[in-house]
């Protein structure tokens, strides 16, 4: 199995040279197989219009090249809203929500099991970090949720379990593969990498220089301090190294960085915090992402209620910032932000 070609790693460019190297064959039938695995979700040897994917060869071929099933443990459905829980071949499990939007869907995937940022509100972080995913079990997910599920997925969120720039290689692939045009076809603008600031890494990310992939920071607090307390990476990563770092990134100049804040209860949700966050970012393009606090299992904090969810965007508002709320969809299934990885803590709610 391991000497077949698995093609949800794969580029087109790599594909190309596999099917040249293994096979044989030229660019044309390697274009034809990819499109049509991308398109169909298999290699449906009927609909090939390709004289040269016919007889053993085609045998061959599906013989060869591996698309790894999905097993599928868990899904579960809040409205429209659904979590599916993988089980990769280890048996580890991953978490992976589809969220439908008005025009559109947004995937968000994972890209470890587990994580080892240690932030004191995130329930993936209690799990501590089992592993990375590999760029096929990245992109796995997106090819799951549009085949096996059947979604339209055209809007990508790491946002998922781990810590995307902690498996740097295989999400920097995982990037590659599913923007290419004659594979998952996703715009770059519509991809969204989300992290704790791991700044060196940013920096890396820099280099490749995409200005259209969208950067979020979970900033989450308006100075070292409270930062240093909730997420303890911060004293490796300081703010002032983040906003250096963001300072010098070739961000499209159309667009702005995500600030992603986990608004909690009584540690960085007053109005002296919101006019700190909005002067310490003030030399930066920047939108903020509000995040009511979802409680997973007891982590000592309180769950936000929309009431302070709106006093802190006001004040916000109120230094003219731009500001989004994201709402609190998936709560219930545990599939909300920074719920991923407990479902079996999950109260029944059908
Ligand atoms: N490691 C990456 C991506 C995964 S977390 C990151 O830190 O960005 C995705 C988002 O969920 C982050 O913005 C994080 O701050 C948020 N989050 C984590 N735990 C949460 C919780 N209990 N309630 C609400 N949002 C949470």
């Amino acid at each position: 199995m391991n000497n077949d070609i698995n093609i949800l790693e794969l580029t087109f460019e790599r594909f190309q040279h596999e099917m040249a190297d293994t096979y044989g064959r030229d660019r044309y039938v390697a274009a034809d197989v990819y499109r049509q695995i991308f398109k169909n979700g298999h290699l449906d040897i009927m609909k090939s219009r390709n004289r040269s994917l016919t007889g053993p060869f085609l045998d061959k071929l599906s013989a060869g090249i591996w698309i790894p099933p999905a097993r599928i443990v868990e899904e579960k459905y809040e409205d429209s809203l659904l979590k599916f829980v993988t089980r990769l071949e280890d048996d580890q499990t991953i978490e992976t929500v589809v969220i439908p939007m008005i025009s559109h869907n947004t995937l968000c995937i994972s890209s470890q099991v587990g994580c080892r940022m240690g932030c004191r509100f995130c329930e993936t972080a209690s799990l501590g970090f089992r592993r990375n995913l590999t760029t096929a079990e990245i992109t796995g997910q997106v090819f799951t949720a549009r085949f096996h599920y059947g979604y339209d997925i055209r809007n990508i969120v790491f946002m998922g379990m781990g810590e995307p720039l902690d498996n740097f290689d295989n999400v920097v692939q995982a990037i590659r593969v599913l923007t290419d045009p004659r594979g998952f076809d996703i715009a770059m603008s519509h991809i969204t990498l989300s992290t704790a600031g791991l700044t060196d890494k940013i920096g890396q990310l820099a280099e490749l220089n995409w200005p259209l992939l969208h950067l979020a920071i979970s900033l989450n607090a308006p100075n070292d301090r409270i930062r240093s307390l909730i997420m303890p990476i911060n004293q490796a990563h300081p703010m002032e190294k983040i906003r250096e770092t963001l300072l010098t990134y070739p961000l499209s100049r159309s667009f702005s960085f995500y600030i992603e804040y986990v608004v909690i209860k009584g540690i960085n949700d007053s109005e002296e915090n919101a006019f700190e966050l909005v002067d310490f970012l003030s030399p930066l393009p920047v939108w903020f992402n509000l995040i009511p606090y979802n409680k997973g299992s007891d982590k000592g904090f309180s769950p936000t209620t929309e009431d302070d969810m709106d006093r802190f965007r006001d004040y916000l508002i109120s230094q003219k910032a731009f500001v989004r709320k994201r709402s609190t969809r998936g709560k219930s299934i545990m599939g909300a932000c920074g719920q991923l990885g407990h479902s079996r803590l999950d109260p029944v709610i059908f």
